[in-house]
């Protein structure tokens, strides 16, 4: 059984860049780990230890990813 805790909302998170959800801290067994809330599969954090930083850097989205968002920002 793992207990989902948010991360809180002043700490930057980048979106995941499979899904676009917001990580999220799992407590499992007294130990944490980053997820992804959609599927666990999208990102492999380091066990035991809650390293947001790590996570920011393997899900920074490239260029075009980025362009996307903003054309669909003004088209709504
Ligand atoms: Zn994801």
């Amino acid at each position: 059984m793992s207990t989902i805790i948010p991360i809180q909302a002043d700490i930057f998170c980048e979106p995941c860049k499979h899904c676009g959800a917001r990580p999220v801290v799992e407590q499992k067994k007294g130990k944490f780990a980053v997820i992804c809330p959609t599927n666990r599969e999208h990102y492999k954090g380091k066990a035991g230890i809650v390293d947001v930083a790590d996570w920011n850097k393997q899900n920074k989205p490239p260029i075009p990813f980025v362009k996307n968002i903003q054309s669909q920002q003004k088209a709504s």
